[in-house]
């Protein structure tokens, strides 16, 4: 019979739990051992949950108290020296510093002096969760030094559970750490770790333990050869060890790995056919006749609800061909969705009736297992009837299906996504209208997010201060912004984004077609969690989101004042989005809806506009083949937001990252007057894509990083200054910070920023 069990549970709890409880011992207001009782309440209570919704297998081992990658750098003993106590054991202090840092006095983030820097904080795959990269010196030495699995595994037995431990597979291990100190080659350290996995099996045989999943998601990636033959002699070893093992992969199809996973001396291989479905008849044809098929059919990355039907059509065929040997699961571990339906109070039933949190597609998962053995039985069918009623619903609404929307997609014509003239002709127009000085300064668009400012927000939110009140508030900071900018003597001004809570979710809510749950939270890294908008429907801007704001801030000075936008891509990435139809027909429904904001902008006088593309270079897909179309249909997004207005007006676009060296190209076409990007913490890294690739346009590389509250010199700047200089002629380069200013206080944003201005004008007198 096919057995329904799940990859991994989301941690932080309905409620987030688990951040309030970690926060609160971080202030030590909440000691360890109350920290470890919410840590095992959320443990049972999870396990509970995923029982009652059928469940047959339960995940142990996906709790972890920031970051799994960093249980398992604390189980193998991967523990960077300056976190090392000499002789003794790690404790939870030691797995918060490698976290968070160690600073002096130990009650804050990591600081520079006298204190310990974290490890370095990385996306997992193309998801929006951050793992802790491990750190392996080239001596690298792995023993099992951490207990906090086997702990786990006799308490959800002592619960009377089923469970199957999650590991992170060798080979994904090492591919997710870096080298530190000398340039050697990861894979060298596998002979040395593998045999900490035989250990970690036989204490979990010892427990009673029968099946274990490892976790393998780099076979879904395009593998150096290296690391291919790497599978075949670790498993060849771990086949030795005792409990039965199931490789789980997940987030793309195996494609020319599949006959290595295939082939692996192991039990079972879960495959992910949300993202893949096109893998499946290929397994089922490579797959020796002892192992066990897990199919991931429900979405572990998306909140819709499945359409059983479908995952039944596709289950029927290897039900038959595997009868006992198939399990069903969700696609992946459900961390990257948020916990529970039914806590969502205030959707509306139709809304609610197409959705599905972590607990229900586990119920999911288990109604299809059900289905399979028992087609007839009542609640199968009642289930069965829910999902097609949802999906009819979904395929027919009105509140999704917008003909008004549909009419200017298929409208839209190639020179949309063009601007009138080649960017030559537009930078001559340009200069003539904004006369800006040589190396122009400017900021990406935030000002530091004051108390005073939050608390206006909230109050105005909760109907406590009126319309008049909240407006007058606003307009304050924003003088306060423009006096400030003119008084340091920067060239073009933002408005300093106030009003906005966050860059996404502040225009989402002002955009037809997007909803927002109350307590959706994911897990991002450790305890920071967000809350992504959901776009369920077709979009479109139903009024201005900006021009007024923005109208303001530029009648408050004589110098352009930038408008700042959210580009369609950034969008589109940061929401959960809609799973009906694809990407890129939202991106483009999104570029439209922001397009008629930039028109409308440029009607209101404005004559600098910057699109954020924060996520633009997120959305690459895993697999190299996927790229190009990625980037086409991304690339065109932009252009058709960002083309709708005259010569003369200035498009900004900003990026946080400098990892541009394989996507230059497209970063060109984007076509931007101006983009403004990180590269103050890589040195300038970034302009060894310009060794190869001549970028045309102008572009400012931040020369001071935002992310600390360290301020940088005036020679400090100019030095980075006088490199960009090497490779980009000094007439297309500005001066900026490499991102917004919104996490920072007023005291060193003013000092940092009399520094830039200051470089600036050494810049321009010595290069002019
Ligand atoms: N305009 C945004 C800001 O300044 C950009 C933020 C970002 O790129 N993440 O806050
Ligand atoms: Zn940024």
């Amino acid at each position: 019979m096919a057995l329904a069990h799940n990859l991994g549970f989301p941690r932080i709890g309905r409620d987030r739990e688990l951040k309030k409880a970690l926060e609160a011992h971080w202030q030590g207001e909440l000691d360890e051992a109350g920290l470890r009782a919410v840590g095992r309440e959320l443990r049972a209570a999870h396990w509970q949950l995923q029982k009652d919704a059928g469940i047959e297998l339960l995940p142990v081992g996906d709790f972890a108290w920031y970051d799994q990658v960093l249980t398992h750098s604390l189980m193998f003993g991967v523990i960077p020296e300056r976190f090392r106590r000499h002789g003794a054991q790690p404790t939870l202090d030691t797995l918060f510093g490698m976290a968070r840092g160690v600073s002096r006095n130990k009650s804050s983030q990591n600081s520079c002096c006298g204190g310990v820097h974290a490890q370095e904080l990385t996306k997992w795959f193309d998801s929006n969760y951050h793992y802790l990269v491990p750190e392996f010196s080239a001596d690298q030495q792995f023993s099992l030094s951490w207990e906090q699995l086997f702990e786990e595994v006799e308490e959800g037995l002592a619960l009377g559970h089923a469970l199957k431990p999650a590991l992170i597979g060798p080979l994904t291990y090492l591919w997710l750490g870096k080298c530190k100190g000398g340039e050697f080659d990861r894979l060298e350290l596998l002979e040395r770790l593998v045999p900490v996995y035989g250990e970690i099996l036989q204490r979990l045989a010892g427990l009673g333990i029968d099946w274990v999943q490892i976790d393998e998601p780099i076979l879904a990636l395009d593998l150096p050869q290296t690391w291919k033959n790497a599978f075949e002699r670790t498993y060849n070893l771990l086949q030795r060890e005792p409990c039965r093992k199931l490789i789980a992969t997940y987030f793309a199809g195996l494609e020319d790995n599949l006959g290595l996973a295939a082939g692996l001396p192991v039990d079972g291989l879960h495959i992910d056919l949300v993202r893949a479905p096109e893998q499946f008849p290929a397994i089922l044809d490579r797959l020796p006749a002892y192992k066990v098929l897990s199919l991931g059919v429900v979405d572990g990355r998306n909140i819709w609800r499945s359409d059983l039907d479908q995952a039944l059509g596709l289950l029927r065929e290897a039900h038959e061909r595997l009868g006992a040997r198939l399990w069903l699961a969700p696609s992946c571990s459900l961390l990257h969705v948020p916990v529970d339906l039914r806590r969502e109070d205030r959707l509306d039933a139709e809304l609610k009736s197409w959705l599905a949190f972590a607990v229900q597609k586990c119920a999911e998962v288990a109604v299809l297992a059900r289905a399979l053995r028992e087609p007839q039985d009542p609640e199968v069918r009642a289930a069965l009837l829910a999902s097609r009623a949802a999906r009819g619903s979904r395929a027919s609404s009105s509140r999704i299906h917008k003909p008004a929307v549909q009419e200017r997609l298929a409208a839209i014509r190639p020179e949309h996504s063009r601007r009138p003239s080649p960017f030559a002709e537009r930078s001559v127009r340009q200069r003539a209208r904004l006369r800006l000085p040589l190396f122009p300064t400017t900021t990406i668009g935030s000002f530091p997010q004051t108390p005073a400012i939050r608390l206006a927000r909230q109050a105005f939110r909760a109907g406590k201060l009126s319309v008049a009140a909240y407006t007058e508030a606003m307009h304050s900071e924003i003088r306060h912004a423009v006096t400030l900018q003119e008084q340091l003597g920067l060239d073009v001004l933002v408005h300093g984004e106030a009003e906005r809570n966050d860059m996404v979710e502040y225009f989402a809510e002002q955009l037809d077609g997007y909803a927002f749950t109350r307590f959706g939270w994911v897990q991002s890294y450790g305890s920071r969690c967000v809350k992504p908008a959901l776009i369920y429907g077709d979009l479109s801007r139903p009024r201005p989101m900006t021009v007024d704001w923005i109208r303001y801030a530029q009648g408050c000075t004589d110098k352009p004042m930038k408008g700042m936008l959210t580009g369609p891509v950034t969008m589109l990435m940061w929401s959960f989005a809609r799973d009906d139809i694809p990407r890129e027909q939202q991106a483009r429904q999104l570029a439209l809806a922001i397009r008629d904001e930039v028109v409308d902008l440029e009607a209101a006088g404005i004559r600098v506009i910057q699109i954020d593309e924060a996520a633009f270079r997120e959305g690459l897909p895993l697999r190299k083949a996927g790229w190009q179309h990625y980037l086409d249909w991304a690339t065109e997004a932009f252009r058709l937001c960002a083309s709708g207005v005259r010569d003369e007006t200035q498009i900004h676009t900003h990026m946080c990252y400098s990892e541009f060296n394989d996507v230059i190209e497209s970063i060109a076409a984007m076509d931007a007057d101006v983009i403004t990007i990180e590269t103050s913490r890589s040195d300038m890294q970034l302009l060894e894509a310009f060794e190869r690739f001549d970028y045309p346009n102008e572009i400012g590389p931040g020369v001071y990083d935002i992310h600390s509250p360290r301020v940088p010199d005036r020679a400090e700047m100019v030095r980075l200054m006088k490199k960009a200089a090497r490779r980009v002629p000094a007439e297309r380069l500005w001066v900026n910070p490499d991102c917004g200013l919104k996490t920072r206080g007023w005291a060193e944003t003013e000092a940092a920023l009399v520094n830039m201005v200051a470089a600036a004008r050494q810049l321009r007198a010595e290069l002019a």
